[in-house]
């Protein structure tokens, strides 16, 4: 049984890893929302919740190997390989592309779950997952805390996130809370940090 979408959200709310209002992302977008999912996993019983959720998930797919992005992927991916007791490694850019540095490697016929805190494009996964082919290991599925995807992402894999949470942008000019008045905050400035 999946956790609660309200559920989930509340503690993102709680630790600061959802701020609502009126932002002004790096894309220079505006945006009611911003979300920060470090945050939430500083937290020892909600890295523990949600990556109990992913681990559960992939409880029976036979696992041999976790894999995640560095960074933001890599704590997260640290503690779904320790609850599933199997060994884990990250990937991480280097002259723009993902690699395996450090001597960590992928085994031909290695069963891998590939793991990352938020997905948006999905770019560093699919980098990954070429990885997993390339060292004709198998894939057993990717497994993401947040989808921020807006639906538009889909793996060649079983996939899992423990929470949708759609991306609501607006172009400044067209932004209905700019029309409001509400003044735009650049997240991580002071009053929000
Ligand atoms: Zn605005």
């Amino acid at each position: 049984m999946k956790l609660p979408k309200e559920q989930v959200l509340d503690i993102f709310r709680e630790t600061k890893a959802l701020l609502e209002g009126h932002f002004r992302l790096t894309s220079g977008l505006h945006s009611p929302q911003y979300f920060q999912c470090a945050r939430v996993l500083q937290y020892p019983k909600y890295l523990h919740l949600f990556c109990g959720e992913i681990a559960k998930h992939f409880e029976y797919a036979d696992v041999e190997l976790v894999i995640s992005p560095a960074i933001g992927g890599v704590v997260v991916g640290t503690e779904v390989g320790r609850m599933l007791q199997v060994r884990t490694i990250f990937a991480e850019r280097q002259d723009g592309k993902m690699e395996l540095r450090r001597g960590f490697e992928i085994h031909p016929g290695e069963r891998v779950l590939v793991v990352e805190d938020v997905v948006t494009t999905g770019g560093s996964v699919f980098e990954i997952v070429d990885l997993v082919k390339k060292a004709d290991a198998r894939l057993a599925g990717v497994g993401y805390i947040v989808d921020r995807s807006n639906g538009k992402i889909s793996f060649d894999a079983k996939h899992f996130s423990v929470l949708q949470m759609d991306v609501v942008t607006h172009k400044p000019e067209e932004c209905p809370l700019c029309k409001e008045g509400i003044p735009v905050v650049k997240p991580g400035s002071r009053g929000n940090s």
